[in-house]
């Protein structure tokens, strides 16, 4: 179905093929009509499904296309509030790319940078604004920005929003709102919490929900390697020198094991960026750039600072840590498999880690694979410290079995038996 019979106006709609855009993602089909009828909009969509597109194209369908651009200069009319200034970075981008016919202007307001081109730009008057909720605070107590005007608010990953402890600013913010707007709420998750900030700040919203207990886009799979502590480093760069590309995004559960991974895969021969709520603004940006186009291969990263990362064509996620949250496996998993394209996410499991294994398994409709790769022990000094882990050699071939850290040999629920792939070989990276 082509964007058009969605309602979208042709002359926003027409462009898209441009950017490879020839059929709507799931929660394009669902939601941009929805939106076009000035319906408010509870969505759970993760990252990678091609959201943004899904409020923004109706977005400024509706309010400049529609609206018209009105005369003098321009008071925001919508206003996007997303959780990081990585995500701010790239709505703002696809928000420009898709308002070109429309002769958008789109402005992002973010912390971390000076506020001074901020204030200019807003003075100059924009269309749409894209903030973190911090630093759209700042603005509105030095009488910068004028919200008086928003017709149209998304909120983006609201999960994450919260997560952040955003609901205080995002209050302040929604108070000084019109009351009469449409309030369209996306995110990965739909807890209790998001539920409750959407019955406070959305009229009536129409749901959709783009996975239907399949959380995870179909395009990624998903693999557990059972390894001690200890070994886990190895067992990185052994997995980052089997993969095609060897383009990764690694995650962390902390700055300084962040930075750790980072200065051991330089070791190693990898070249790696870090990235992390510590580093500047500039830092980060620099290491996505020489990510994306190729000077590094890896990225080093904590959840936070991957938040919002666009990325397209990721081919591998590695979770060298598991993440404390299980639901930001989903996010982290996301970044891979985008926009229909496979992808694979890899996670290295060591025994204390397996309650947070068992949560994941819960969340995910689908198994995950379990693999012992060939040499890598799951425990640091003994093989039989955990004969459940897939120590079975069989014809030559290693089978995993479900990796519980449990010594009772059961198999967890989600967790199947798979074959380590023969040609998998031990590549020792010199720690
Ligand atoms: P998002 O979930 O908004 O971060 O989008 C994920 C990626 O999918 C981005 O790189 C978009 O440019 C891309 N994308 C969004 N919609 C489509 C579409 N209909 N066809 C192909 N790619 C798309």
């Amino acid at each position: 179905m082509p964007f058009v019979s969605l309602g979208l106006s042709p002359s926003l709609s027409n462009p898209l093929a441009k950017l490879g855009y020839t059929t709507p993602t799931p929660v394009q089909l669902k939601s941009i009509p929805i939106v076009l009828s000035g319906r408010d909009l509870l969505a759970r969509a993760q990252t990678g499904t091609g959201k943004t597109a899904a409020f923004g194209l109706p977005m400024i369908d509706r309010l400049l296309v529609r609206g018209g651009v009105p005369a003098g200069v321009r008071k925001p009319r919508g206003l996007v509030l997303v959780p990081t200034r990585e995500l701010a970075l790239q709505v703002h981008k696809s928000l420009a790319t898709y308002g070109v016919p429309a002769n958008l202007r789109v402005t992002a307001i973010f912390g971390g940078v000076s506020i001074v081109p901020q204030k200019k730009e807003l003075q100059r008057g924009t269309d749409i604004i894209v903030a973190t909720p911090g630093r759209l605070l700042d603005h509105m107590e030095q009488r910068t920005v004028d919200l008086s005007g928003v017709q149209i608010l998304t909120l983006d990953e609201a999960d994450r929003m919260l997560d952040m402890g955003f609901l205080p600013p995002l209050r302040r913010i929604l108070k000084v709102l019109p009351r009469e707007r449409q309030t369209l709420l996306f995110s990965a998750t739909i807890s209790q919490d998001v539920v409750r900030l959407s019955a406070d700040f959305t009229r009536d919203p129409q749901r959709v929900d783009v996975s239907e207990g399949q959380v995870m886009a179909p395009t990624v799979t998903h693999r557990v390697h059972p390894v001690s502590d200890q070994r886990k480093g190895d067992l990185l760069t052994h997995v980052l020198k089997q993969a095609p590309t060897g383009q990764a995004l690694v995650f962390c559960k902390t700055k300084h094991g962040s930075n750790r991974v980072g200065q051991y895969l330089e070791r190693a021969g990898v070249k790696a960026a870090v990235i992390h709520g510590n580093k500047s603004q500039g830092a980060r940006t620099k290491a996505l750039g020489d990510f994306k186009a190729g000077r590094v291969n890896v990225l080093v990263a904590t959840d936070i600072a991957a938040r919002g990362l666009d990325i397209v064509q990721l081919p591998l996620v590695v979770n060298f840590d598991l993440p404390l949250v299980a639901e930001d496996y989903i996010h982290r998993a996301g970044r891979t498999g985008r926009a229909g394209l496979s992808g694979r996410a890899v996670s290295l499991v060591s025994p204390a880690d397996r309650d947070l294994l068992r949560d994941i398994q819960r969340l995910l409709s689908s198994p995950l694979e379990h693999v012992v790769v060939e040499g890598f022990p799951t425990t640091a000094s003994s093989n039989d410290a955990l004969p459940e882990a897939g120590r079975r050699h069989q014809g030559g071939r290693h089978h995993g079995r479900g990796f519980t850290g449990t010594r009772s040999g059961s198999r967890p629920h989600n967790v199947r038996t798979v074959r380590t792939v023969p040609r998998v070989r031990t590549v020792r990276s010199g720690a």
